[in-house]
């Protein structure tokens, strides 16, 4: 079946054949045959599509997962998104860590991103959870991976982009909680900088946070904003609703009008930032906090056809205020539509092309417009002067060039992908723009 695949972030679109995963599929190829892998397609950038290339997809997964209580551990098909796994384990008094803000994504998706959650200090990435997967490359059959059996392939296929070949099931650690309900409490700032240094203080430990920093206005404080920091409530536990965002939401709606523009954003910042304000202390449903982004894809099409930009960058410690001060001075010298903005403190340890690191992460939305590109490209120049890396995953218009000065193992990544599969079976739009040689 043909079908058109448009990114979230409406920067490319592709007419692909589209094919469901079985074991015949592969056996059925022809030589010059490649593949792109699909989990719920909600990858900012697309990095599930590509030119010339049959997207894949595991289909919808089996009843749910083996769960092993005596071990924390769960197995799971890779078709399963977050918010499927997380209601069947909330109930039960357990929860997967480092999954992204959005719960319609795959386990899939989230290995082959490996993605973080809301509290990355404390957990790191998803696939600091993964035990084992098994994985199918039309060369080599079904694999299964864990990092004692093949550490080479294990670390090139998490934060892989899929490139590596259909990751089809995982195990995972998972973890007890003690409610299903957080104690949440606000802690404003007034610039990124301040926001940095309260997020890093020890008087601000949490076992969960979200923020949001306001940058469309530019005067007096740039960057003003709050974080929220959540632990597990007394409240005991109650049978929560299912999370919505099961994966079969649209990426889109039907009309695009860019109702979202710097005046009506602008206004709609100052009355939220007032009305959190109002209300420093509650109790929330943690699948609520945990999940911020659910049933928000909408925020995708309120930009006009032209889409968005998200950048997302990992500033290292030492070079946070130097780093805060030039992005304050770009953003007065272009004056961009910034429509969103939040951080993270980040704790980990970089490999290959993985977006992990320690340091301030800070997430920059910009409308896809002229003014914002040329903000971009000087924010490329200040990322590489800096030491930052970029998310890959996250931003469809960084150019190559950043990726290989910013990533040191970006060469490691390319030479180890080229020695596992020679005939680069597995491609997208990101492999692509980013990697690929021919
Ligand atoms: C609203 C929103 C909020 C988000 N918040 C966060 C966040 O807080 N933190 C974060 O890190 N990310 C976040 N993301 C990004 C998202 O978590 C990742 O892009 C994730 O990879 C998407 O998963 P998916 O199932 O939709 O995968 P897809 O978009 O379908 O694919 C993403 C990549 O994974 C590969 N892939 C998918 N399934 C498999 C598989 N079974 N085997 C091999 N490769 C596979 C694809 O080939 C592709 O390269 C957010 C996205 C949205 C839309």
């Amino acid at each position: 079946m043909w079908q058109e695949f448009v990114s979230l972030d409406l920067q490319s679109r592709e007419t692909c054949e589209s094919a469901a995963w079985e074991p015949a599929l592969f056996d059925a190829r022809e030589e010059s045959d490649t593949y792109s892998i699909v989990g719920s397609g909600k990858s900012i950038t697309g990095a599930y599509f590509g030119e010339g290339v049959t997207v894949v997809g595991l289909g919808q997964p089996p009843e749910l997962t083996e769960l092993n209580l005596q071990e924390n551990q769960l197995s799971v098909s890779c078709a399963a998104t977050v918010a499927q796994v997380q209601s069947h384990l909330v109930s039960k008094g357990y929860m997967l860590t480092g999954v992204p803000s959005y719960p319609g994504v795959t386990i899939g998706g989230c290995i082959a991103g490996n993605v973080h959650g809301q509290n990355h200090f404390r957990e790191g990435c998803f696939c600091e959870s993964l035990i084992r997967f098994t994985l199918i490359h039309p060369d080599l059959g079904l694999v299964s991976v864990d990092r004692e059996s093949y550490p080479e392939l294990f670390n090139l296929t998490v934060g892989g982009f899929g490139l590596t070949g259909l990751i089809i099931n995982a195990t995972l650690k998972i973890e007890a909680i003690k409610s299903s309900f957080l104690d949440v409490s606000l802690v404003k700032f007034s610039s990124i900088e301040d926001a940095y240094e309260k997020l890093v203080s020890k008087n601000n430990a949490g076992r969960y946070f979200h923020s949001w920093v306001d940058l469309t206005t530019l005067s007096p404080n740039p960057g003003r904003g709050f974080f929220y920091k959540a632990d597990f409530s007394l409240t005991p536990f109650e049978a929560i609703r299912e999370i919505s965002s099961v994966g079969s939401e649209k990426n889109h709606l039907r009309f695009k009008l860019p109702i979202f523009s710097k005046t009506t954003v602008s206004a709609l910042n100052r009355v939220y930032y007032q009305k959190n304000l109002m209300f420093p202390k509650k109790t929330q449903a943690l699948v609520d906090f945990v999940f911020p982004s659910a049933r928000r894809l909408w925020y995708f099409s309120m930009f006009g056809s032209k889409g968005i930009i998200e950048h997302q960058v990992l500033i290292p410690h030492e070079r946070v205020p130097q780093y805060t001060n030039s992005l304050v001075n770009i953003l007065k010298e272009k004056n961009p539509f910034v429509s969103l903005s939040h951080v993270k403190h980040f704790s980990g340890r970089r490999k290959l092309l993985n977006f992990n690191g320690s340091g301030l992460c800070l997430a920059l939305h910009f409308r896809a417009g002229v003014t914002e590109f040329e903000t971009l490209a000087l924010i490329d120049k200040l990322n590489c002067d800096c030491n930052c890396i970029t998310n890959i995953l996250k931003d469809s218009r960084v150019p190559r060039w950043a990726i290989k000065e910013q990533y040191s193992e970006y060469d490691e990544f390319v030479t180890r992908l080229h020695k596992f599969d020679p005939r680069r079976l597995f491609r997208n739009s990101l492999s692509q723009r980013l990697i690929d040689l021919d």
